[in-house]
């Protein structure tokens, strides 16, 4: 699945699509350089799963976690991650393979852990098209 945006907003509004239809156990990484739209996508899945805590990129830790919505959400961001030991510590297991949504920033730099099952969406500027223009695929794989 393709879908093109042109500001932020419809972004934001793609990922709440997704929110609304995300299933328990699913993990999704979300690829793209730095930014282009991971974490606006990230906010509006959160609100997709009905989450009203603010949403921000996990600076400190690698991995944030917000309850409030129909299922637990885990936000990675692993830009920052020096050893995949790191995971460990944080207990990625019982997110990867919980009854949750795992949502993972940057997952390329973690791809030995990674389930065999996981979507891709994958974000990409195309400055012929705008500085504001994005487009977004989504794979299962
Ligand atoms: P990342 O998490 O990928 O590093 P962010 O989501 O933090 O990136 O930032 C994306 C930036 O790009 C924001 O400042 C946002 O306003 C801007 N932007 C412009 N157009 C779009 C678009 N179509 N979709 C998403 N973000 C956009
Ligand atoms: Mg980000």
């Amino acid at each position: 699945m393709i879908k093109e945006t042109n500001a932020p907003e419809e972004t934001f509004a793609f990922g709440k699509m997704l929110g609304e239809q995300a299933k328990p156990g699913e993990v999704i990484c979300l690829n793209g350089d730095l930014g282009v739209g991971k974490t606006v996508f990230t906010k509006g899945f959160a609100e997709g799963l009905g989450i009203t805590e603010p949403v921000n990129s996990p600076t400190f830790t690698i991995v944030q976690q917000y309850d409030s919505g129909r299922m637990p959400l885990y936000h990675f961001d692993v830009y920052r991650i020096g050893d995949i030991s790191e995971m460990d510590e944080v207990g990625y297991e019982d997110c990867f393979y919980g009854e949750g949504v795992t949502l993972i920033e940057w997952s390329n730099m973690i791809g030995e852990i990674l389930p065999d099952h996981v979507k891709t969406v994958t974000i990409e500027k195309n400055l012929k098209k705008g500085f504001d223009y994005r487009k977004i695929t989504v794979e299962e794989k």
